[in-house]
C-alpha cells in the first residue's frame, strides 16, 4: 500500500464540516472561520519511545495525538474546528492506521473537529497535529492575566499519568483506571470553553504541574502559593505512599488537566459553573517569583524533578 492509498483510507474515514470549503485532496485545505471570531492555533508532535511506550496501541496512539492538541485548544478557551494530521511512519501498515484512526477519530468526533489535511511520510514513528479552534474576539484565556490574590485552581485529578508510567518502567502490575489516564488523557475542552469571562490566567498541564504553573507565573510577573496537601489525587492514587503521590501529583506530567487562575470572588460561581467537570483550589497567586510547594507543616517542599523538559 503507497501513500496515496494511506492517505485514501483517512480521507475515506474523515469526517467533515459545513466550513470546510475544501478539505483533503488539493494541495491545500480552504476553510471558512465564522465572522467575528479569532483563529486559534496549536501544533504537537508525538515521538514514540518519547511521549509514548514504543509498545502503546494504535488506537491510544491516535486518541493521545489527537487529545494533546485538543487540550491545548482548551486551555485557550477555544472551540475546537480543524485539524491537520501529519504521519511519519516507518512502513506502510494498513491495519496500524486503521487503529490509530480509530482512536483518533473517536476523539474527534466528540468535539466535531475535522481532518481537513495533512502529510504522509516514511521515517520514525511520529504523528503531528495542528489544530484550529475559535474564541470570541479578546477573550482566549491566556497564561499572562494571573493577578496577585488569584485563587489556583485545577480541574480533575493529578498525577495518574505518571503513577502509570512509573510502573510500566518498573514492570509493576498496572492498575487499568491508571494506563487508561496515560494513553486516553481527557482534554477539558468544555471546562475551558466555560471558563471564558471566569479565568484570569490558564494553562494545561503536560510537563507537571510545577512546571506549568511557573509559566503562569513568569508570564503573568507574579509568583504562586499551592499546598500538596489540596493536590486532588484520584481513588487509583490513594494506594502510593504519599510521598510518591505527590511528586507525581506536583511534578509528574502527561495529565493534560487545566491550571487556572480567578478572582476570589468567583469562588461559587466557578464551582457551579464547570458542568461536572471536578475544580479544586490548590493555592494563590501572591508577589514575587516562581512556584512555592508547601507542605502540611508549611515547609517549602522540593519535588525531585519540577517537570519534564526536552534536550536535558
Ligand atoms: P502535496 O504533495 O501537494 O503536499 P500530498 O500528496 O502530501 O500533497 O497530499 C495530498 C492531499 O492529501 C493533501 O490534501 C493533503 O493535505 C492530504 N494528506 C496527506 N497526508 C495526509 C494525512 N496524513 N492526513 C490527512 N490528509 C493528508
Ligand atoms: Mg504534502
Amino acid at each position: 500500500m503507497g501513500e496515496f492509498d494511506l492517505i485514501d483510507r483517512i480521507r475515506a474515514r474523515a469526517t467533515t464540516r459545513d466550513d470546510v470549503v475544501l478539505g483533503i485532496g488539493d494541495d491545500a485545505a480552504i476553510l471558512e472561520p465564522p465572522p467575528g471570531k479569532q483563529l486559534v492555533v496549536t501544533a504537537d508532535t508525538l515521538n514514540a519511545g518519547v511521549h509514548f511506550p514504543e509498545a502503546t496501541r494504535a488506537e491510544d496512539i491516535g486518541w493521545k495525538t489527537l487529545a494533546v492538541n485538543l487540550s491545548d485548544l482548551a486551555a485557550m478557551g477555544a472551540q475546537p474546528a480543524w485539524c491537520t494530521l501529519s504521519l511519519s511512519l516507518p512502513g506502510s501498515d494498513p491495519k496500524w492506521l486503521d487503529g490509530f484512526l480509530d482512536g483518533f477519530l473517536e476523539l474527534a468526533s466528540r468535539h466535531g473537529i475535522a481532518i481537513v489535511g495533512g502529510d504522509t511520510t516514511r521515517g520514525p514513528l511520529s504523528l503531528g497535529v495542528t489544530a484550529m479552534g475559535f474564541v470570541e474576539p479578546g477573550r482566549a484565556l491566556r497564561r499572562d492575566g494571573a493577578r496577585v490574590g488569584d485563587d489556583i485552581w485545577v480541574t480533575g485529578a493529578l498525577g495518574d499519568a505518571a503513577a502509570a508510567l512509573q510502573s510500566l518502567f518498573a514492570g509493576a502490575a498496572l492498575d487499568r483506571t491508571l494506563r487508561a489516564r496515560l494513553d486516553r488523557p481527557t482534554p477539558r475542552v468544555e471546562a475551558g470553553r466555560r471558563l471564558v469571562g471566569l479565568a484570569n490566567a490558564c494553562i494545561d498541564v503536560s510537563d507537571g504541574l510545577l512546571a506549568d504553573l511557573g509559566h503562569i507565573c513568569a508570564r503573568s510577573n507574579v509568583g504562586a502559593e499551592i499546598g500538596l496537601d489540596a493536590l486532588p489525587a484520584s481513588p487509583a492514587l490513594q494506594r502510593f505512599s504519599p510521598a510518591m503521590r505527590q511528586a507525581w501529583q506536583a511534578a509528574g506530567g502527561d495529565d493534560y488537566e487545566l491550571c487556572f487562575t480567578a478572582r476570589q470572588e468567583l469562588r461559587d460561581e466557578i464551582a457551579a459553573a464547570m458542568g461536572g467537570v471536578a475544580v479544586t483550589r490548590i493555592g494563590s497567586i501572591v508577589t514575587g517569583q516562581g512556584v512555592r510547594a508547601l507542605d502540611a507543616d508549611g515547609n517549602e517542599w522540593r519535588p525531585p524533578r519540577t517537570g519534564y523538559t526536552h534536550f536535558e
